[in-house]
């Protein structure tokens, strides 16, 4: 028996955050990677919502979910409707899931201004409501909403409401900080409390994040005796969101003991999974799953963490599926430079005049506006001409650009023309591309061709541009960030220029070069 259920809400209370949209097929590819990850519950939505959520449930039927079990999101009938006859309820039962969660109003406020019904009928909508779906073979859960607001308002109706559903049958009572302004001290005083008072049904939680707290609150109710951890991957839902599994999984799992997913290390691919299928860019400073989680800049921090890791690190990154980056800034010392060539297999002595050469040059580009941090493809052409480890592979002679706008509807024209020269032979192409950049992307491809016929597999997966600020606004640069990927195998290139149109070229020439020097 585990001690600690993971109930993962990113389908449900994840969407009704901002920014974060599913498709159906979305919400299935996700489902079926939560179950594979390992988490106990997935709650899918709320089929008496909206037509998608049905549509979800009927198709989530067919999914092969090896561990997890999928849950219906709903509420208790209405007030004087007989549940049976609740077209709500109705809904929920022909979700056909093997668990239904449903919240009901623990705040005598929201019962007698927002529901505007008694405090009995109250109680019994919710005793109704989980004995009818516990009598049609569904385990309920239920989530108290407003739980701790309540309680401090009213404990004796609080504590009724959680009486109600314990008696109706539910599996556990679900404590939510609906508002996410209850502090982690109160969280586990409450929580105590509950446990006294209901000792023999189970205790989880459900916690949003608006004071920052969410993740703490959480595991205050887990340290109260809460078995059950509501929330989303990254966090996303409602308002400034819920509380984030990435972070409190392996909190509960690698700091507390408790042991509650297999496969931990894969953490971090499903969080960038659920950032992919949502459109959502990656979160860097994320704990423990973010880019730069365990990233070292400051030299000394550097040179310490080459000696012994955990002099800066908490855990070991692998553990969640991270890993230890060296970022070489300006900040940075010659171990970084050390550290990158021995990751790139060219290891360099402490101390070798190649390594100042190197830092020097970093600096002097860092200067100009370049940055390396995600650009190891540029900053691995740099180390390796300084090296002596680098043939030319092509030489760009030149390029031209054009850009024609119809003023009568008809599409924009971009077209390039490239000139390379390979072994002294000329190669010149001209190619049409929707945008500029995806141009000159194309001509220097074809110009390369002939030569290099491997370069047909590399692609350009991502192009981000930066308005550096410049003294005055005519001194501003443009930094280009481009990223290619070869397999499975992706690198960053870099290119900074007055001109948006140079920077991108510089950072394209830099994507393939580094791609050829690396098959040579
Ligand atoms: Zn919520």
């Amino acid at each position: 028996m585990k001690s600690v259920y993971i109930y993962d809400t990113t389908l449900r209370d994840g969407t009704q955050g901002e920014g974060f949209q599913l498709s159906g097929l979305d919400k299935l590819r996700i489902a079926e990677r939560l179950d594979a990850f390992g988490v106990d519950y997935i709650e899918g939505g709320w089929p008496g919502s909206n037509p998608k959520d049905v549509e979800f449930f009927r198709e989530a039927k067919k999914l092969k979910l090896k561990h997890a079990k999928l849950a219906a999101f709903g509420s208790t009938r209405r007030a004087n409707v007989k549940v049976e006859e609740d077209p709500q309820v109705r809904l929920l039962l022909e979700a056909e899931t093997p668990v239904v969660t449903i919240f009901g109003k623990s705040w005598e406020l929201h019962v007698t201004d927002i529901l505007r019904t008694t405090v009995e009928e109250n109680q019994a909508m919710i005793r109704e409501t989980v004995a009818h779906l516990v009598k049609n073979g569904r385990e309920v859960v239920y989530d108290a909403e407003h739980f701790f607001d309540g309680y401090k308002d009213g404990a004796g109706h609080a504590l009724a409401t959680l009486k109600a559903a314990a008696e109706g049958g539910a599996s556990c009572l679900v404590l939510c900080d609906t508002n996410g302004g209850t502090l982690p001290a109160e969280v586990e005083e409450i929580c105590a409390a509950v446990r006294r008072h209901l000792p023999d049904t189970p205790m989880g939680i459900h916690t949003h994040n608006d004071c920052e707290l969410a993740v703490a609150n959480a595991i205050s109710a887990v340290r109260a005796g809460a078995t059950q951890v509501q929330g989303t991957i990254n966090g996303y839902g409602e308002r400034t969101g819920n509380c984030n599994l990435t972070s409190v999984m392996p909190i509960l799992q690698l700091k507390m003991g408790i042991e509650v997913v297999p496969r931990m290390e894969e953490l971090r691919a499903l969080s960038h999974f659920v950032d992919d299928i949502s459109n959502n860019p990656h979160f860097a400073r994320a704990a423990f799953i973010g880019r730069t989680a365990f990233a070292h800049k400051g030299g000394m921090h550097v040179n310490a963490v080459q000696k012994l890791a955990r002099s800066y690190e908490h855990i070991v990154p692998a553990s969640v599926g991270n890993e230890q980056t060296i970022l070489v800034s300006e900040l940075s010392g010659q171990s970084n430079i050390l550290l990158k060539a021995e990751q790139m297999g060219m290891p360099l002595a402490k101390g070798a005049p190649e390594a100042a050469a190197i830092l020097t040059k970093v600096k002097e580009l860092e200067n100009e506006g370049y940055s390396f941090e995600a650009a190891g493809g540029s900053l691995e052409l740099l180390i390796r001409r300084e090296l002596g480890n680098y043939t030319k592979p092509f030489e760009s002679t030149e390029y031209h650009t054009s850009f024609r706008q119809y003023r009568d509807g008809h599409k924009p024209v971009c077209e390039a023309t490239v000139k390379v020269s390979v072994n002294n032979e000329i190669e010149l192409t001209v190619a049409e591309g929707n945008g500029v950049v995806n141009a000159l992307d194309i001509a220097l491809r074809k110009a390369l061709l002939p030569f290099y016929p491997e370069i047909a597999e590399v692609a350009l997966v991502d192009y981000k541009v930066r308005i550096l600020d410049g003294h005055d606004a005519t001194a501003a640069k443009t930094r280009v960030l481009i990223v290619s990927a070869h397999g499975g195998e992706t690198w960053g290139t870099v290119g900074v220029s007055d001109n948006i149109i140079e920077a991108s070229w510089l950072a394209l020439v830099d994507g393939i070069d580094l791609f050829l020097q690396r098959k040579s």
